[in-house]
């Protein structure tokens, strides 16, 4: 199991953003702005986005598309920004950053801004509620 498996099965605790059946989203522990989230299949085979199946990764996009549409509802932003690095954990996931200026997207941004955990808390419950609404 990878951590983000584990994180989807309530193991290791998250800032949830939204849930279905078979994908997650939650916010990134070292976020590159407020809102920053993380998007994931529950159950992967390969930690690599384009090894997929078919339906994993259609199914991944529109669940991640409804949560971008979350997101800037309840961020104040431009645009939700994505990127797909996984160079760190080996769970297929994707970012969606709210944007302000394009470098909201630089993940060598130094310092990262820091948010207490009760404004984390916040941020989640803003984002999951406007996901219910959609
Ligand atoms: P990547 O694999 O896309 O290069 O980077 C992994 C991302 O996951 C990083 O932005 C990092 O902050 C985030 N991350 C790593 N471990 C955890 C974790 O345990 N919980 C959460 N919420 N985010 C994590």
């Amino acid at each position: 199991m990878t951590i983000f498996s584990k994180i989807a099965a309530g193991e290791i605790p998250s800032y949830k953003v939204a849930e279905s059946e078979d994908f997650y989203a939650f916010l990134d522990i070292n976020p590159l702005a407020a809102g920053h989230t993380l998007v994931i299949p529950r159950h992967v085979e390969d930690d690599y986005i384009f090894n997929l199946d078919h339906e994993t990764y259609a199914g991944l996009w529109e669940f991640a598309g409804k949560v971008a549409k979350a997101i800037k509802a309840a961020i104040p932003c431009k645009r939700v920004g994505v990127a797909v690095l996984g160079m760190e954990v080996p769970h297929t996931h994707i970012h969606l950053v709210p944007l302000q200026t394009e470098g909201d997207l630089d993940f060598r941004k130094s310092p990262k801004p820091s948010f207490t955990p009760e404004q984390m808390a916040a941020t989640a419950a803003a984002i999951l509620s406007e996901y219910e609404k959609l």
